[in-house]
């Protein structure tokens, strides 16, 4: 498909969901926008789509929980309803004990860091220094110069406790939390941010849901996708560019004032005709298998699996048994136990599951992390099949029966069972080594010595090239699925323009 026009304001080079976000902001500020997505559908990893046969579920492939600003929702209009989780996490901890206060006044002290930052993730970077000085410096120390590890371990006595808060940090890439480089607390901060937010919620209808409200407002806002075009170069200067994609049969180039790249920053790299480095790609390090469940299994504790499982459940991920598995994955093995995150987003909306799915069916999804996609370059289904055993192997230890009991039959009678590696998440959405954050993530603020001369570098959302702005999780303040990184990039054009 042609474009409409040879010239934009701004072209979007991929139509995940802060591309959209990203669109409709210029868009509705009266810029010539157009997006182009190599897929021949819209929404990047916030998608959902059938996947068992004979079952009308529809399966968030990727991302299953959504944390978007409020008024990001309210800004676009978004038609979305974003819904909490009963119990947003399970701890098999009981009060009152020493345990459960631990984690309790842990949890307390992340999210008032992550409220002071919160405030500032839709505006102009802050300095690192300014950040500091809105906080305890206790809690500077604790969340942000100390190793995460270190720091559950001075203030948490149990090894189980410790794990389930530093299992939060496990964010689809590959660590050790004691790491000097704090990795692991940039991650962490991550996740409490979302929940200074208002949490990690379900999404009612599934993922595809939140593509689809951001489509319809897109569209709305007059902005022109192109679906079926990959990108295969851009080239800019400070105050012009030009985008070349194929669609299939040809190639097609328009000129435009800006680029937002929605693609991770080490493909823009090569967009830019800088030639792949494996050196610096990014490694995902997460499995995430789905499974269509005839009904709930029962907990060997005796827990209601209705509540367990409605939430976020750990298993088997004390923070001795992390550390563990981060060890075999950097030793090239698959972990023996590797910590797992479970999820059943049916119990907060059974809307996925299609009008007249049969009572009691549900989805779920196991996460499993720890394994990183450097695992997968020999033995490629021994390897993943060995992967799943493990994962089935740790929920069973908590059942009173194997789960492949409760597991539905697809229309060939095959187990309802699909398991997604690193390498599939980069061969379907192009994000390098499947890195649901299209790298590292950065702290949320600017260096105290950053040059913040361009309204780009001012949101964090600066390239090497001008006229080339980073719109996706791969931005500063990017990552999951919040809008932030689209909004932040929208900013900065509208700043400049
Ligand atoms: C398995 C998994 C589970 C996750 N779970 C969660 C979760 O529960 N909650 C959460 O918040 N986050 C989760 N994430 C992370 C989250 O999904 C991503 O960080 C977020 O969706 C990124 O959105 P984006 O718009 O920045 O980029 P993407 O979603 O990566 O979109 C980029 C788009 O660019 C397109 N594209 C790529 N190359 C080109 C090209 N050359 N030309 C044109 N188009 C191109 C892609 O097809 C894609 O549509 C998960 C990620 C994965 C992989």
């Amino acid at each position: 498909m042609s474009p409409a026009r040879t010239t934009y304001d701004v072209v979007v080079a991929g139509g995940g969901h802060n591309g959209l976000v990203a669109a409709t902001y210029l868009s509705r500020a009266g810029l010539a926008v157009l997006v182009l997505e190599r897929l021949d559908h819209l929404g990047g990893a916030a998608v959902a789509a059938p996947s068992f046969p004979g079952h009308a579920a529809r399966v968030s492939r990727h991302a299953q929980l959504a944390s978007i600003p409020a008024s990001v929702v309210a800004d676009l209009g978004l038609d979305l309803d974003l819904l909490p989780r009963p119990e947003p996490a399970y701890p098999p901890l009981s009060p009152p004990s020493a345990s459960y206060d631990a984690w309790r006044e842990v949890w307390a002290d992340a999210v008032d860091l992550a409220h002071v930052v919160e405030a500032t993730v839709l505006e102009p970077l802050p300095l690192e220094r300014e950040v500091r000085e809105r906080l305890d410096p206790g809690l500077w120390r604790d969340f942000v110069t100390t190793p995460l590890a270190t720091t559950l371990e001075q203030r948490i006595d149990d090894d189980l406790t410790r794990g389930l808060v530093g299992a939060t940090a496990l964010a689809g890439a590959s660590f050790s939390l004691a790491e000097p480089s704090l990795r692991g607390n940039r991650s962490f901060l991550h996740h409490a941010l979302g929940l200074a937010r208002g949490g990690w919620r379900v999404p009612r209808g599934g993922m595809g849901a939140v593509t689809a409200a951001l489509a319809a407002s897109a569209s709305d806002a007059g902005v022109e996708v192109v679906t079926g075009a990959g990108v295969s170069a851009v080239r800019g200067s400070d105050d012009a560019a030009e985008v070349t994609w194929h669609d299939g049969e040809q190639f097609h180039t328009v000129a435009t004032r800006w680029v937002l790249a929605d693609v991770a920053p080490w493909v823009l790299r090569i967009l830019l005709g800088e030639g792949d480095d494996p050196e610096t790609k990014p490694e995902g390090a997460q499995v995430k298998v789905d499974l269509l469940l005839d009904r709930l299994p029962d907990l060997a504790s005796g827990d209601d699996p209705a509540a367990a499982f409605a939430g976020t459940l750990r298993l088997d991920s004390g923070l001795d048994a992390i550390e563990a598995a981060a060890a075999a994955a950097a030793a090239g093995e698959v972990p023996d136990a590797p910590p797992l995150e479970v999820h059943c987003p049916t119990l907060v909306d059974r809307s996925p599951l299609g009008a007249h799915a049969p009572d009691g069916q549900h989805l779920l999804s196991l996460l499993v992390q720890h394994v990183p996609v450097s695992l997968f370059t020999t033995d490629v289904v021994a390897r993943q099949g060995l992967v799943v055993e493990r994962a089935l192997a740790t929920l069973d230890r908590h059942l009173t029966a194997p789960l492949e009991s409760c597991v539905a039959r697809d229309a060939d009678g095959q187990p309802c069972i699909e398991a997604r590696l690193p390498h599939d998440v980069e061969a379907e959405l192009g994000m390098p080594g499947g890195h649901p954050f299209h790298g590292d993530l950065d702290w949320p603020w600017a260096p105290n010595r950053a040059l913040l001369d361009t309204p780009a570098r001012q949101w964090g959302v600066a390239s090497d090239v001008g006229s080339v702005l980073v719109c996706g999780a791969g931005a500063r303040r990017g990552g999951g699925v919040t809008g932030i990184a689209g909004h932040n990039a929208a900013q900065a054009v509208l700043a400049a323009h």
